[in-house]
């Protein structure tokens, strides 16, 4: 890998080298046209092909259901904080959020500047540690959907259940853990996902939602807000990010020549199984989220001493280990193991963790 250093950030985080190599192939003629994807009309031959190939690559991936839509488009998880509710609070204008960390509570915030909006559980109580469970009966029936975030990047948990919500509509928040695992989508009416962390550059964020509910936005709703004005025009109603498309479209490609989702998933086990059971068995690390509520994707753990965990992610810096630090608002460690992760990076970090523990404990 030459100077590549194993990059465990939450966000934008690293790419298969695979995908970097062949996109970096392309960058001066992308197969015969004369030119990079970069500077291509998203309207011309080769770039049709390119989104196409990728919502199909995408649909075979995840097992995407026909009455499905799947709409690329900007503007970050974040937009999709307001998009939501914009097109879903249709009929009682109401609906029901779990939060379980930051991420959900802005989704959460961002609700409430449109309708009646409610909290049916938090674990802010104990710092976001673990995720509450949610039942049916703490759902309002009138609720227009219900919100969940997934996988909780910045404190390391992740649902481990799929919410029943009977008839309402489950909207859930998979940025940080799309393609990570087999999910049945058919248990969702929409999901969505920044590309970033696990599926390729910042610019693109990807939503699958079942056609039922596109098209029920109100008049006001801004156009580009509109999931219907997406539908219709294949995520071509303006211009797409197509950079950001093509290079997914190059994970999924690898994904699938890979095994696909099954094997990911697998694979993001044995390498989360490996520091959890290394950091269950040692005295100087803990693990900081309850142990069935743990991320596959973003493991979160401490020293107990502040200053000592500083010295961690200097250290581990040196070794070519870097992004180590927790988020800002949490501090520790954070581990981002995304599927670009590979093995050899998870069993460096754990080397340098004994030698770490070691010299330290
Ligand atoms: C990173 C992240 C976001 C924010 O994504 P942007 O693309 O920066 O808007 C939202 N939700 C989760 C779970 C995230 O990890």
């Amino acid at each position: 890998m030459g100077d590549r250093v194993y990059n465990f950030s939450a966000g934008p985080s690293m790419l298969p080298i695979e995908v970097l190599k062949s996109t970096a192939s392309s960058m001066l003629d992308y197969e015969g046209s004369g030119m990079s994807v970069m500077e291509m009309s998203h309207r011309s031959k080769p770039y049709e092909k390119i989104i196409k190939d990728a919502e199909t690559n995408l649909r075979k991936l995840m097992d995407i259901p026909d009455d499905y839509d799947v709409l690329f488009l900007q503007g970050g998880a974040t937009l999709q904080f307001s998009a939501i509710p914009l097109n879903l609070l249709t009929s009682g204008g109401k609906a029901d959020y779990l939060v379980t960390g930051s991420w959900a509570d802005k989704a959460y915030k961002e609700a409430t500047k449109f309708g009646d909006i409610k909290v049916i559980a938090s674990s802010k109580d104990a710092n976001y540690t673990y995720i509450p469970k949610v039942s049916k009966e703490d759902i309002r029936p009138d609720a227009d959907y219900v919100h969940v975030t997934n996988n909780n990047t910045i404190y390391g948990t992740r649902i481990p259940y799929v919410p029943d919500t009977g008839d309402i509509p489950l909207v859930s928040d998979f940025s940080s853990s799309i393609l990570s695992e087999k999910i049945d989508v058919s248990k969702y009416g929409l999901i969505y996902a920044g590309a970033q962390k696990n599926i390729g550059p910042a610019g693109m964020t990807i939503v699958i939602i079942k056609k039922e509910l596109v098209g029920k936005a109100p008049a006001s709703v801004p156009t580009y807000l509109d999931y219907k004005i997406h539908a219709d025009n294949g995520s071509m109603y303006n211009t797409p990010p197509a950079w950001c498309i093509y290079v997914a479209g190059e994970v999924f490609k690898l994904l699938l020549a890979k095994g696909g989702v099954e094997a990911m998933e697998k694979l993001n086990r044995e390498k989360a199984a490996k520091l959890y059971d290394y950091i269950d068995g040692s005295s100087l690390y803990t693990a900081v989220a309850r142990e069935e509520d743990r991320s596959l994707m973003n493991v979160v753990f401490i020293t107990g001493n502040e200053e000592l965990d500083k010295t961690f992610v200097a250290e581990a810096k040196e070794e070519g280990l870097v992004q180590l630090n927790g988020h800002r608002s949490i501090g520790g460690m954070r581990a981002s193991i995304y599927n670009a992760m590979p093995m050899e990076g998870v069993d460096k970090l754990l080397d340098f963790m004994k030698r770490f523990e070691e010299k330290y404990d």
